[in-house]
């Protein structure tokens, strides 16, 4: 059975639902997910500069943390669209923590020099944002549907014209004259990630089949905190930057601080900086963890600010109010991506990408912590900008089906990226990477990690999250970004070219 709608819409996370919300109005839309995302997950909160804050202020923090390689004009759009996209979703119902005087409370995280944060419920910002803006959707009567997108149909012409759905039952196409992928990061591709196992880099394998190139895709940044609870795979729960910001420090096993002297900004250092010290912590001392110590923090304080954490915490028999807590790095977000222009657009006419799948250039590489779902807001609006102004012409000629592949082994192809292309990298580890990667398959998971190897091993320097042990310092020589296509045969990744712009180009 083949249907028709004007744009399909994969992933119903924050980027997702404000691509469809913003389209409402003018599109026939249809949503498609296979269930909730990293976005429900969120918990620090989202960034906005107002009142006396400066949003060139956050642009300049945003660009710090991004090691100088954002695309400027990108985190102009960010920073200065970003609060007005805040007050629409307050306008839509969501429910941000607020002082006693009635202001929105804004707390500091890692790499910004002001408190400009806004959460709700604590450390529950991500649910408020999701529970927003489903509702908001729903009173639009946008269609919505399960399944998980296995495919895209393309025209003669190599425009994007539908999607091919796995609803259980049977495969499904749906034709549209723009696809937008939705599609999160790539959590699922590393053994232990912050990201519930609906992330899993399909849309990344999607785009580069559709012909598609990816960027910076060696910058994956891992969070330095998930709580160490004894299982070193899956989803583990999260231990938000902004319990640093509140004051906690971390120590090694022995109690000694570890960002002591590391930093200006010691624990609140950019999350690549605190990342790599607790990585290099263990490392010497043999360890599986380090400490975080929240005991000087108010107790109420740590009550009121995190339900979430210490709800993780109880389940493991530790408590964040007197004692310390065992943390360690996990794999946490993609800063690169399907490269788009600033509307979303791709370089394969009628396919978008927008949120965590796409490389807008705004995180540069590494993100700066709460920037990902400001990022889901404003350009989700951009996407749905440029569609209600300019929707591609329905194509009728032939098509052919582009079906994604399956993954024989993921177990195995997750534990050689995490082994070779974690935190810490270097030449050897990533050849080895790649030869063992050579016999596994086309499927999703095995694409975005040769994605990843190839890029990581194309750079030979050390900026942001992408840390290469055998080329510790940022060289000049690779100030480029480093873009990754499907080579001639169609099957694996390889590096397509290096370029100094995000913009797509047609
Ligand atoms: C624990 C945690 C805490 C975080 N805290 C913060 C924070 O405080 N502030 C912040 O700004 N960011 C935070 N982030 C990052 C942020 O949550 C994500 O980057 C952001 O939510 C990504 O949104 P998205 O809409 O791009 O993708 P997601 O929310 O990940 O949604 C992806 C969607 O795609 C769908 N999908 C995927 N593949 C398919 C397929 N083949 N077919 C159909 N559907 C598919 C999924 O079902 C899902 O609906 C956090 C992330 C995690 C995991």
């Amino acid at each position: 059975m083949t249907r028709a709608v004007d744009v399909v819409v994969i992933g119903s996370g924050v980027a997702g639902l404000s691509t469809a919300l913003g389209l409402a109005a003018t599109r026939e839309v249809l949503l498609l997910s296979v269930g909730d995302g990293s976005t429900p997950w969120a918990q620090g909160g989202v960034s906005a500069a107002y009142g006396e804050d400066d949003p060139l202020d956050h642009a300049h923090d945003t660009d710090v943390a991004g090691a100088g390689f954002c695309d400027p004009r990108n985190v102009r759009a960010l920073v200065e669209e970003g609060p007005q996209r805040v007050a629409e979703l307050i306008a839509h119902g969501a429910r941000f923590d607020r002082n006693a005087d009635g202001s929105l409370s804004r707390t500091l995280e890692g790499g910004h020099s002001r408190p400009r944060i806004v959460h709700a419920g604590g450390d529950a910002t991500g649910a408020e944002v999701h529970r927003a803006l489903r509702s908001a959707l729903e009173r639009t009567g946008v269609r919505t549907m399960t399944g998980r997108t296995v495919g895209l149909v393309q025209s003669e012409s190599g425009s994007i014209v539908g999607v091919l759905v796995d609803t259980g039952a049977q495969t499904e196409q749906i034709d549209a004259r723009a696809v937008v992928l939705a599609t999160g990061g790539i959590g699922n591709a590393y053994l232990a990630s912050t990201n519930p196992s609906t992330v899993r880099g399909d849309g990344i394998a999607l785009a580069l089949q559709a012909g598609a190139s990816l960027v910076d895709m060696e910058f994956v940044q891992f969070h330095p905190t998930v709580l160490y609870t004894g299982e070193t795979s899956g989803q583990l729960p999260l231990v938000t930057e902004a319990v640093r910001g509140e004051g906690a420090v971390l120590r090694d096993i022995h109690g000694r601080r570890i960002m002591d002297g590391l930093h200006p900004r010691a624990d609140l250092a950019p999350r690549d900086i605190v990342a790599r010290a607790i990585e290099s912590t263990m490392r010497r001392d043999g360890s599986n963890h380090v400490w975080l110590d929240a005991t000087a923090v108010a107790p109420d304080v740590l009550r009121r600010r995190f339900p979430t954490v210490l709800a993780s915490c109880a389940r493991i028999g530790v408590d964040l109010l007197t004692e310390q807590i065992p943390v360690a790095p996990a794999e946490h977000f993609l800063c690169g991506g399907v490269r788009t222009d600033r509307n979303g657009a791709t370089e394969v006419p009628g396919l978008y990408a927008v949120g965590e799948v796409a490389a807008t250039g705004v995180h540069g590489a590494n993100r700066l912590a709460s920037n990902s779902l400001l990022e889901g807001l404003v350009f989700g609006r951009r996407v749905a900008t440029a569609l209600t102004l300019d929707l591609p012409a329905r194509d009728r000629g032939r098509t052919h089906e582009l079906a994604l592949g399956e993954d024989r082994d993921p177990e195995r192809i997750r534990t050689i990226l995490t082994k070779y292309a974690g935190i810490r990298r270097d030449g050897a580890g990533l050849n080895a990477a790649a030869d063992e990667l050579g016999s596994a398959g086309t499927g999703p998971l095995a694409t975005v990690a040769r994605s990843v190897v190839a890029a990581a091993t194309a750079r030979q320097d050390s900026r942001g999250c992408h840390w290469r042990s055998d080329h510790p310092h940022p060289d000049d020589r690779w100030d480029d970004h480093i873009a990754v296509r499907l080579d001639e045969a169609g099957t694996s990744p390889e590096i397509s070219n290096m370029f100094l712009s995000y913009a797509a180009q047609k």
